[in-house]
């Protein structure tokens, strides 16, 4: 089929083996590839209720249709497993360059089992996929490693112009349930812990390279639509925004209008946002915009640091999620020193969303002394050895590693822990963006912003936040385009030039599928209905999609907001329905 290979590389890192499976046009065309294919092979592939950081979790990483061709916003790659830091359905997915050299390397998926019995790293190429000893990189952080296999690679392989890596820090060696996989330095696939899988592989880095490119359905039509858009997208008020200001635009915007999640879930403002803003970020470092490949917009904001103790710090961020959850939850005032945390996160392979809920409920724990440890906001030196205390899972930190549903229990919080399915909301607070409030409630993944990003449309004003009823037929198609999005795997941030008559464009470019509305929204509905087996099979109960009390009772104190339990029920209930779900959230058994 046009846009594919066609081709699974399946791996046992245990036996150090491989072996190319091919992949059906049928099923292709049933799941466009990314996340359906890949939920397709963990239902088919991974035994029910495993243990995420045994050999028999399966850790599958996967390419789009549209990796790899010029289409903007997709160089991308996705990573999926059973999750650690939840129990139920991982999927992660970043972007830089890497996925460039995985789409080269000639495989739309490669799929992990087994486990290790000494650290190594995997070289995938066209020749074939080799084992190397890492032995030697065991304990390096993750730009160290990725210097090291990328040095490696240059020196022996001489037919290999480039390459991508991907790579663990010591959070995911030492199986941090919130241990991220990175690659180019600054770009994470961050969430639900997929690191501390890799981790428990003994997996240190994963290198892709080759030569290889997908024959297009219709070179043409895919030329013609990516010269109209960067045209078209020139005058874009969304595209120079992002360009200019990067994410962190959004701390003013959600500070604004009182969902800026600020110290442990009980403000929606924070009073010191000027100097965490995107413009603090812009005075206070040398900033140029940045992008990954095959894309226009740049939302990324590489920096430096110019004055201070963290002079001469060089980072891509901090994002807004980052500077939420530092900066919001945990008080830090200083947009350089949020950077200073993001780093350290990214050296030691942290989600910083969550690493940042954690350190909040962490300073909540120790002013209410559940814990002997002091540690209070704002208390920046603190912070950062907390971070390397979880990473090497030394003291307190250790019961920090294993996510924020044991820590509740383990300090009697479970009535003040903020999270869905045991992963922590973004900085988007749902007693606001009600909408939100729904995203977080479904998601497959926890509280999750991106499925549907639909603190966009809240924000924006072009949904009201407050109205429940008819909001879940709309959240689903939102969810259901951006279902599309991570089926071809692409960047959130192409959402409003890429509406469902884009996305048939390029399906029909790539692809040489036809498909009008239904036929993509009839794919979205079983990528999403699939998800939800894998986590009914894992043992997700309707409860369990629920939100943490706190929203339906905690005031917040700036607008006087929550969401409450009977909105959120009803939210739950539209919702089920609108999916064809049954009053337990539960989807028909799949037909084939
Ligand atoms: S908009 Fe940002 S995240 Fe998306 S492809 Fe461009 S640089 Fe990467």
């Amino acid at each position: 089929m046009h846009g594919f290979y066609n081709t699974l590389l399946r791996i046992d890192v245990h036996r150090k083996k491989f072996e190319v499976d091919p992949i059906s046009d049928a099923l292709l065309k049933r799941t466009l590839g990314g996340k359906g294919l890949a939920t397709h092979l963990l239902l088919q592939h991974n035994p029910p209720r495993v243990d995420p950081l045994s050999p028999a979790n399966h850790l599958v990483l996967v390419t789009g249709p549209v990796t790899g061709t010029a289409i903007w916003g997709s160089c991308r790659h996705g990573v999926f497993a059973k999750s650690p830091q939840t129990g139920y359905y991982a999927e992660s997915y970043a972007g830089g360059t890497m996925a460039e050299y995985m789409a080269r390397s000639g495989y739309d998926a490669v799929m992990i089992q087994g486990a290790s019995d000494e650290p190594v790293w995997i070289e995938i190429c066209e020749a074939g996929t080799f084992f190397h000893n890492a032995r030697d990189l065991w304990g390096l952080d993750t730009f160290e490693t990725e210097d090291r296999v990328k040095s490696w690679i240059k020196e022996n392989r001489s037919e290999a112009e480039k390459c991508g890596v991907v790579s663990i820090g010591p959070a995911g060696e030492n199986q941090v349930h919130f241990a991220v996989i990175e690659n180019d330095y600054w770009r994470s696939a961050g969430r639900t812990g997929v690191g501390a899988v890799m981790g428990s592989k003994k997996i240190k880095s994963i290198a892709f390279w080759g030569n290889k490119r997908k024959e297009l359905a219709d070179a043409d039509v895919v030329k013609g639509f990516v010269k109209e858009l960067a045209q078209r997208a020139k005058n874009d008020a969304g595209v120079k925004a992002y360009k200019s200001m990067g994410t962190p635009m959004l701390v003013d915007i959600a500070n604004h209008l009182g969902t800026f999640p600020t110290r442990y879930w009980q403000k929606g403002q924070a009073e010191h946002a000027e100097n965490i803003n995107a413009t603090a970020l812009h005075e206070r470092l040398q900033v140029t915009p940045n992008a990954c490949l095959r894309c226009f917009i740049a939302c990324g904001r590489m920096g430096i640091v110019e004055k201070g103790r963290h002079a001469g710090l060089k980072i891509e961020g901090p994002e807004y999620e980052t500077i939420y959850a530092f900066g919001g939850l945990c008080e830090v005032d200083s947009i350089e020193e949020i950077a200073y945390l993001n780093d350290i996160c990214d050296r030691l392979g942290l989600d910083t969303m969550t690493a940042g809920n954690l350190v909040a409920l962490t300073v909540e724990a120790s002013r209410q002394g559940k814990i002997d440890e002091q540690i209070d906001y704002g208390q920046v030196d603190k912070m950062a050895q907390l971070l390397g205390d979880i990473a090497y899972r030394r003291g307190i930190g250790d019961i920090l590693a294993q996510g924020i549903k044991t820590v509740a229990r383990e300090w009697d919080m479970e009535d003040q822990a903020i999270h869905v399915k045991g992963m922590e909301p973004a900085g988007y607070d749902p007693r606001v963006l009600k909408g939100m409030g729904l995203a977080y409630g479904t998601s497959d993944r926890g509280a999750c912003h991106l499925r549907a990003t639909f603190y966009k449309p809240e924000i924006s004003g072009i949904i009201d936040p407050e109205v429940i009823e008819g909001k879940a037929k709309v959240f689903a198609e939102w969810e259901d385009r951006l279902t599309i999005f991570d089926a071809l795997i692409l960047c959130r941030f192409y959402r409003d030039l890429y509406q469902w008559a884009e996305l048939a464009t390029i399906i029909h470019g790539i692809t040489g599928l036809n498909l009008d509305l239904e036929g993509m929204r009839s794919i979205a509905r079983d990528i999403t209905n699939n998800t939800r087996r894998f986590n009914l099979r894992e043992g997700l109960t309707p409860e369990e999609d629920r939100l943490p009390k706190r929203f339906h009772t905690d005031v917040l104190p700036e607008t006087g907001k929550v969401i409450t339990e009977e909105q959120m029920e009803r939210l739950l209930s539209e919702y089920y329905k609108v999916r064809g779900w049954d009053k337990k959230g539960r989807p028909e058994p799949e037909v084939r």
